[in-house]
């Protein structure tokens, strides 16, 4: 059996859904399971829902309704017989969303924000599987949150994989020898049923989820690029595709940030040695990258950018070294404030680090290190990192930088640098 993922954007539209649903076909009738994300900027919509519900926004109701009608002009365009259940199906799913907003927001922000958000994949889930249906393939639609267990770490949840695995292996084989299994990216439950969901981009590792416990001979993620690129397409005009990647070059392009795969995503499918694929759904004959241990990376290099650096400067206030004690003091601080380092570097009596400027957090993490610190930081940072790096693709990212950071391991090189011009 193989496991498709199919992201927002390859179900943005009628056009897109028809495309989505001629991939599954020609793979064929069974023992294929989907998982499937909310259809467009749906997530992004209900995130602001969600706030302005936190936060006491009367807007929710428009920003509601406007995601309503989103869903609706899509399925009024598939489903001609308007006696299809997929109308009633959704329509109830709003409900719930409904209900909510009619109470006053007593309940813990993330809590709230995952019961609203998760209802971008169930319609969008409900609305493909029923599609299939009309359209001839047998589609089981499956919710995943009976599947994936979580702890209550809401909006970061973490996934319980005993619990989770025997959930699948008891249940989804039966389906899949009968036809396709539909089901949601992103969401699970806690113990108390709850809906929890995996982190922004999760639906990816919602699918390696699926791919360890059901030991899926392959799994493809269906993308709007031919593959791994060795750059985002955002800051490059030339990126060439890699055609092959070891499990390990994966995980560390996604780890310093390559937002083509969630990072979340490789570690479970290595673990099985199952080969990923990662494929255009624009261009479904072609071939992609394949992720897997034989596959040998050709070492081009790879460009990773991230903007809207903070570098921050640490060192003790009483003049003592950066040795183990102050950097496990430093690295609590850190965990405390959820703040994630992207890169760093230690001398004698200073400690830098970069990390993504999210205002509020790095004030508090700031407020938090200055009781033994003296911290010094500078915003507006960039960050490159140049995996396969020589100093012809160094020199080729620093044109018109000042560099203030510069870390290098034998394959990977992270530069923190601002404009010349803007010191
Ligand atoms: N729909 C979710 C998001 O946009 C999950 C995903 O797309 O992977 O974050
Ligand atoms: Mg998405």
């Amino acid at each position: 059996m193989q496991v498709y993922k199919f992201g927002g954007a390859s179900i943005k539209n009628v056009e897109g859904i028809k495309n989505v649903i001629q991939i599954i076909q020609s793979y064929g009738a069974k023992n294929l399971l989907v998982v499937v994300s909310a259809m467009d900027k749906t997530t992004d919509r209900l995130q602001e829902l969600a706030f302005a519900h936190i936060n006491g926004n009367e807007h929710k109701h428009q920003l509601l309704e406007d995601v309503k009608n989103f869903h609706f002009d899509i399925i009024g365009k598939l489903f001609t017989d308007t006696n299809n259940p997929v109308y009633n199906d959704v329509a109830n799913t709003f409900v719930e969303i409904e209900w909510l907003l009619e109470e006053d927001a007593a309940d813990t922000a993330d809590y709230l924000y995952d019961q609203i958000v998760a209802v971008g994949e169930l319609v969008s889930s409900k609305i493909i599987a029923a599609y299939l249906n009309q359209q001839g393939t047998f589609c089981v639609w499956q919710d995943a949150r009976n599947y994936i267990q979580t702890d209550n770490n809401y909006r970061e949840a973490n996934v319980q994989w005993d619990k989770t695995t025997k959930e699948i292996q008891k249940h989804l084989p039966t389906y899949l020898a009968q036809g396709v299994v539909l089901t949601q990216g992103f969401i699970g439950a806690t113990s108390e049923n709850f809906t929890a969901t995996l982190g922004r981009e999760g639906s990816d590792y919602s699918a390696a989820i699926f791919s360890a416990a059901l030991d899926a001979e392959k799994m493809t993620i269906w993308k709007d690029v031919p593959g791994v690129l060795n750059a985002d397409p955002k800051w490059f005009d030339e990126t060439e595709k890699i055609p092959q990647l070891s499990y390990r070059d994966a995980i560390e392009l996604t780890y310093y940030g390559a937002t083509v795969i969630h990072p979340k995503t490789i570690k479970p499918i290595q673990n099985k040695s199952i080969p990923l694929y990662v494929r255009s759904f624009i261009h479904p004959q072609e071939a992609g990258t394949e992720i897997s241990s034989e596959a040998t990376t050709i070492p081009i290099a790879s460009f990773i950018f991230k903007v809207n650096q903070v570098l921050l400067s640490i060192s003790p206030k009483d003049f003592s070294f950066i040795i183990e004690e102050n950097l496990s003091h430093i690295f609590a601080i850190f965990h405390k404030n959820k703040v994630k380092v992207n890169t760093m570097l230690n001398s004698a009596i200073s400690f830098s680090v970069s990390v993504d400027d999210d205002e509020r957090k790095i004030a508090n993490l700031i407020s938090d290190l200055s009781e033994d610190f003296k911290v010094k930081y500078n915003k507006e940072m960039e960050l490159v990192t140049i995996r396969y790096y020589n100093q012809e693709t160094i020199d080729r990212v620093t044109v018109n930088k000042k560099v203030w950071l510069e870390v290098k391991s034998r394959n990977t090189c992270q530069i923190v640098m601002k404009n010349a011009t803007n010191p």
